[in-house]
């Protein structure tokens, strides 16, 4: 709690120098946890309808007024460095059908040049920006690819585009960038390609990870049939290769569990966000498009920001002062779902948070 009620204090001390961003203060929360991770949502628009996300189109958008306009992010990442924040990761959302992301992110890089940024993306309208990821040192992008055969990934996303995220997976590579492959574990869906993923972590240097599918939202494809364990998932892939279980390298596994494949390039993991819970080891915020600050995935307890970033007479000392406040009280999920009767894990889509 001492660290915690320290970030309440935080308001007192001076801007940060630009040229030495490095922060004394720290966001730590009441469980003892540092939030060092901020997830920026920078749309809830997305060219694809996948079956776990978001496939009901209908649904309407967040209003263009109600987006946080490029320099509130700006200012909010200038909040987050100063407590602390070392990893910015944009996401959505497709990050990409907001214009000028990438000059957005270049922004960012300029801003904040010791900063790990990332980018989360499907993949359809990356390739052209790849050079300057490149160019900006870019982390790593993560890139959402559920299948590599072209009828199932029209299943899961209701588009024909695989093509594309190919395309961006290769520029990717050429370039040197890291990237992790993200595929949503759907039983009755890619559980009969796995060879396809294996021979991936084989063939590629990338990170192949399989996330369970969550019950989020009401508008998904969710039924417990299609839910594949980490822990089945591991057993079928045993099945197809030797895995080495890699010790964890901190925040760049995230909360991955990751095996090295017996003469392979890549590595392969699993993301047990179900089955087994690493709230103990949480170190995140989200904040939605919208401005809402969300300090657990699993709680839908939002803290609307955009007002007060557009309220003139509020400072950043202010803003630095909840933002210490939101996170001491930042829950653990597990907990949250034990309490829960519902399915739902939460009740926005991921799209709505941002993944
Ligand atoms: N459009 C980008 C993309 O496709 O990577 C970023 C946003 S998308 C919401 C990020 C990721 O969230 C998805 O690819 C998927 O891995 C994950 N996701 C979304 N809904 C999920 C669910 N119900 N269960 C598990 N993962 C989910």
């Amino acid at each position: 709690m001492g660290n915690s009620a320290s970030s309440c204090r935080a308001t007192n001390v001076s801007r940060t120098d630009p040229k030495n961003r490095a922060s004394s203060l720290m966001l730590v929360d009441a469980h003892g946890r540092t939030v060092r991770y901020l997830r920026l949502s920078l749309t809830d628009r997305c060219n694809l309808r996948c079956v776990y996300c978001r496939s009901n189109a209908r649904k309407c958008s967040i209003a263009h007024d109600d987006i946080l306009r490029y320099e509130e992010l700006l200012r909010v990442v200038d909040i987050a460095v100063s407590l602390g924040i070392g990893k910015v990761r944009l996401t959505g959302g497709e990050p990409f059908v907001r214009r000028d992301c990438a000059e957005f992110l270049a922004r960012l890089r300029r801003r904040f040049p010791d900063i790990d940024l990332r980018v989360t993306s499907n993949g359809t309208l990356l390739r052209e920006h790849v050079p300057l990821l490149k160019d900006i040192g870019i982390g790593g992008v993560n890139l959402s690819l559920d299948s590599f055969r072209r009828e199932t990934f029209m299943r899961v996303t209701g588009r024909d585009m695989l093509p594309r995220v190919l395309e961006s997976l290769d520029a990717l590579l050429a370039a040197g960038i890291p990237v992790k492959l993200n595929a949503v574990a759907l039983k009755g869906v890619n559980d009969g390609e796995l060879e396809d993923f294996v021979h991936a972590a084989r063939t590629m240097p990338v990170d192949v990870r399989f996330i369970e599918f969550m019950p989020m939202g009401s508008d998904t494809a969710w039924k417990p049939e299609r839910f594949w364990s980490a822990d089945d998932i591991l057993a079928d892939v045993g099945a197809l290769a030797t895995l080495v279980p890699e010790a964890s390298r901190g925040d760049m596994d995230g909360p991955a569990r990751m095996y090295g494949i017996v003469g392979g390039k890549g590595r392969i993991g699993v993301i047990s966000a179900m089955s087994q819970h690493f709230c103990k080891s949480c170190n995140r915020l989200r904040l939605t498009s919208d401005g809402r600050l969300r300090t657990c995935l699993f709680s839908d307890r939002e803290y609307r920001l955009r007002g007060l970033l557009r309220h003139g007479r509020i400072g950043d000392g202010h803003l630095r002062r909840l933002f210490g406040l939101l996170c001491v009280g930042k829950p653990v999920g597990a907990d949250i779902l034990q309490g829960r009767k519902g399915v739902a894990v939460s009740r926005k889509a991921m799209t709505g948070i941002g993944g």
